[in-house]
């Protein structure tokens, strides 16, 4: 017998007019790249919305294109976010930290009809302008001209009154974004709003995020990764305020902003908030910040030291993983009830832990005998399944392996689960590296290094590092008689590399172990340079810069 209830659509349209009828007085700010601030209310964001949407439709988009944005987080971004699906098109955010190449390779795959470009991201769009073919590049901020339409123009030449909000099909495509291939291409994850709508309910929970329409929530964590981890659809769901810090992501910057609007959520990767730390105990008295202000960390395991810090702060760290694959989020740690009166020890180290799965998300770990116990001790890969979890990626066969044959998503991290379900990441079969949230891939610096004369063989890892978790470091075993110095190989690689992925040191060695099919043994290298002690700063300082530098991106 079939339940007697209507089969009501679950899209992001449902939420641009929930926003629209509900919180049109609620305001949206931005620090600009001049460093102003923008204001406006949400009435203005969907007006803006449907106008870009009205506009989008002029320009030809058709259900189901793709139309690319390469934006810094800010007021115009979440109008594509909104405006993009509300044409039934596909929003598909680009990662600017990336390399003209692999960007050039993204907006090709996806075929990209039109692209959204900051005008302070001109110099990056140059590099790669002559390979790509969008019908129409709009740019956002003075710049336009040579081809290019301006995006204020083009949204006061629409009638947004002439927007009819379109019945969409849940499953539908709305959104897409690449995330790095272990070995090969990057590789698209197509949303469709019923994922998206449904992620935003869960991230709003209680246990998970706790949005409300009380809240003032300001993204640190790009909206070109991983949808800023869906926080712009579940803040415009629930209406609470929304602060977005543009390029500016400098600590001092983000706790100004902070203070200034009164944010009462946030998220980002470790390094952003091990700055923020550092800043507050220079000078503890400078900002008033709200208390209990809670910051979503993820992206990478948050140090337990981290929690401790932002704690005598009192700013409430919530530790949760995900992936550009499930919208992106799996797990969340929150203290189960019989763990508030557990001593202070005991709930910090269940807090650094990944979490526990969100509702409709399965959790499973295999092991080289089948699943593993929920023991807390017993290793396997996370597979994982939910109504958010990619089932492909888009036009990318070759990806098929991530997949196993009852369709569970195999994630690439180690885990130990615990009996009440608390996930530890505790290694990773994927061969990248996560250096400041981003993905740096070992096996293309290696191919690279192996291209040059003098290197017979290249191995990179990752080693920890106390800014950027991870950086990589590059073991090569020159060839019999050749010579080659660290500055040698540097420079050949920054010809195609973007800066923040060249090695922060190369160390020389006589052989590299490899497993007995003949593969590198990682492991046997990561043991051994396990302590290893990485020069003082590095090329990664590029992913905090405001803009990339033209001559910087190689
Ligand atoms: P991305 O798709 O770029 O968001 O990266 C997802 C990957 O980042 C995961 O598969 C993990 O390897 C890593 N990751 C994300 N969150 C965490 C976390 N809280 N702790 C450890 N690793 C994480």
């Amino acid at each position: 017998m079939q339940g007697l209830i209507m089969d009501y659509p679950l899209t992001l349209t449902a939420i641009l007019q929930r926003a629209e009828q509900l919180f049109g007085t609620r305001p949206i700010v931005t620090r600009l790249p001049s460093r102003e601030l923008h204001r406006y209310t949400y009435a203005d964001f969907v007006e803006r919305a449907k106008r870009l949407a009205v506009a989008l439709r002029a320009l030809g988009v058709q259900p189901g294109e793709r139309v690319a944005t390469l934006l810094w987080n800010s007021y115009q971004h979440l109008e594509a976010y909104f405006g993009i699906p509300a044409t039934g098109a596909v929003l598909h955010t680009l990662n600017l930290r990336l390399h003209p190449d692999d960007l050039t390779y993204i907006v090709n795959h996806a075929d990209d009809r039109v692209l959204i470009v900051d005008a302070t991201l001109l110099p990056l769009y140059e590099q790669f302008r002559a390979r790509i073919h969008p019908e129409r590049v709009i740019v956002v901020g003075s710049g336009a001209g040579d081809g290019l339409l301006d995006y204020e123009a083009l949204l006061a030449d629409a009638d947004p009154t002439s927007f009819v909000y379109p019945a969409l099909d849940e499953r539908a495509a709305a959104a897409m974004c690449y995330t790095s291939g272990t070995t090969g291409r990057p590789k698209g994850v197509l949303y469709s709003h019923r994922a998206l709508a449904l992620h935003s309910l869960a991230v709003a929970l209680a246990d998970c995020l706790a949005l409300s329409e009380r809240d003032a929530v300001l993204p640190v964590v790009p909206m070109f990764h991983a949808n800023a981890w869906g926080l712009p659809f579940a803040a415009t769901m629930v209406g609470a305020k929304q602060v977005f810090p543009g390029p500016h992501l400098d600590p001092e910057s983000l706790l100004d902003l902070f203070e200034r609007e009164q944010v009462t959520m946030t998220a980002g990767v470790p390094t952003i908030w091990l700055g923020v730390v550092q800043a507050l105990d220079r000078q503890p008295e400078r900002w008033r910040l709200t208390p209990g202000m809670r910051m979503a960390v993820g992206g990478s395991a948050a140090p337990e030291g981290l929690i401790r810090a932002l704690d005598r702060h009192n700013l409430r760290l919530i530790h949760a993983w995900g992936m550009t694959e499930m919208s992106p989020v799996g797990t969340v740690s929150h203290l189960a009830p019989d763990l508030l009166d557990a001593p202070p020890d005991t709930q910090y180290a269940y807090r650094a832990l990944q979490g526990r799965p969100l509702p409709f998300i399965e959790i499973r770990a295999r092991g080289d005998a089948g699943f593993v116990p929920w023991d807390g001790t017993s290793m396997g890969e996370l597979e994982v399944r939910g109504p958010w979890v990619a089932s492909a990626y888009y036009n990318a066969p070759e990806g098929d392996d991530k997949f196993t044959e009852d369709g569970w998503f195999r994630t690439g991290d180690v885990v130990t689960i615990d009996p009440r379900g608390y996930v530890k990441i505790t290694d990773r079969t994927k061969d990248l590296i996560k250096s400041g949230g981003e993905w740096i891939s070992s096996v293309d610096l290696e191919n690279a290094l192996m291209g040059h004369p003098a290197v017979a063989e290249a191995a990179v890892i990752a080693v920890a590092h106390p800014k950027w978790q991870e950086r990589p470091l590059a073991v090569v075993v020159l060839k019999a008689g050749q010579q080659a110095t660290a500055e040698e190989l540097r420079a050949y690689l920054a010809e195609r590399f973007a800066r923040w992925w060249l090695p922060d040191a190369f160390e020389f060695v006589d052989a590299i172990p490899r497993t007995s099919t003949g593969k590198f043994l990682k492991s046997a290298l990561r043991e051994r340079f396990r302590d290893y002690r990485l020069p003082g700063s590095g090329p990664a300082e590029e992913l905090l810069e405001p803009a990339p530098h033209p001559q910087e991106q190689g």
